[in-house]
């Protein structure tokens, strides 16, 4: 790290879950704030990255940033081979599905199991179920219940269950910063 970095720690943090639920968009969202109805397929893996004061800190400690690099699954989805060097050295994931998919949320535990043989032990994950302002039409489009999915999480360890939209914008910056805080208290207990 350069000793001119205007961050303390850097953190690689992965976006997986099925094709189409909103990754690409989540990650613009937080890092561009702005959102496309366009569907690009992810070719290759695509970066974006975010510098956090990881807390509100009230003890008057000076406030350590940490970069978020956000590495957005691509391709590795569809073909369903996620490669090893996609996953190593990620502090945190967002596991996302889409709440108005069902099955995006029935194959979470195959991303959980792929991610949890590679990744480290200490990984931090958060699972997203994404598009909420699909549930809130009139036209309700919600397939996943807050909780099954709430359910699910606690089963399997999952620090939170959060539910977003890239859309409008609702709890992605929370969806991060979930994970990144739960990073930066690890880096401080001196697990990495
Ligand atoms: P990815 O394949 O997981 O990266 O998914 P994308 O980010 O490319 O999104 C797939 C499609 O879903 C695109 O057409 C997006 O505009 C749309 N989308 C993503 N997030 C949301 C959301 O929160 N709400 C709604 N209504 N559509 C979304
Ligand atoms: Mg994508």
């Amino acid at each position: 790290m350069s000793s001119s970095a205007p961050w303390d720690y850097i953190a690689k943090l992965v976006c997986i879950g099925d094709s189409g639920c909103g990754k690409s968009s989540l990650t613009i969202r937080l890092c561009e704030g702005r959102f496309s109805a366009h569907h690009d397929v992810t070719i290759g893996v695509e970066f974006g990255s975010r510098i956090v004061p990881p807390r509100r800190d009230t003890s008057g400690i000076p406030q350590k940033h940490m970069k978020l690099s956000l590495w957005d699954t691509a391709g590795q989805e569809t073909y369903k081979s996620v490669t090893r060097s996609y996953f190593r050295g990620a502090s945190g994931a967002l596991l996302v599905f889409d709440l108005s998919r069902k099955a995006t949320f029935q194959h979470v535990t195959d991303w959980l199991n792929d991610l949890r043989q590679i990744a480290e032990p200490d990984i931090v994950i958060v699972l997203v179920g994404n598009k909420a302002d699909l549930t809130q039409q009139e036209d309700n489009k919600r397939e996943v219940t807050r909780e099954e999915a709430e359910e699910w999480a606690r089963r399997n360890g999952i620090l939170e269950y959060v539910e977003t939209s890239a859309k409008s914008g609702e709890n992605v910056e929370k969806a991060f910063m979930r994970v990144a805080e739960r990073i930066y208290q690890n880096i401080q207990a001196g697990k990495y």
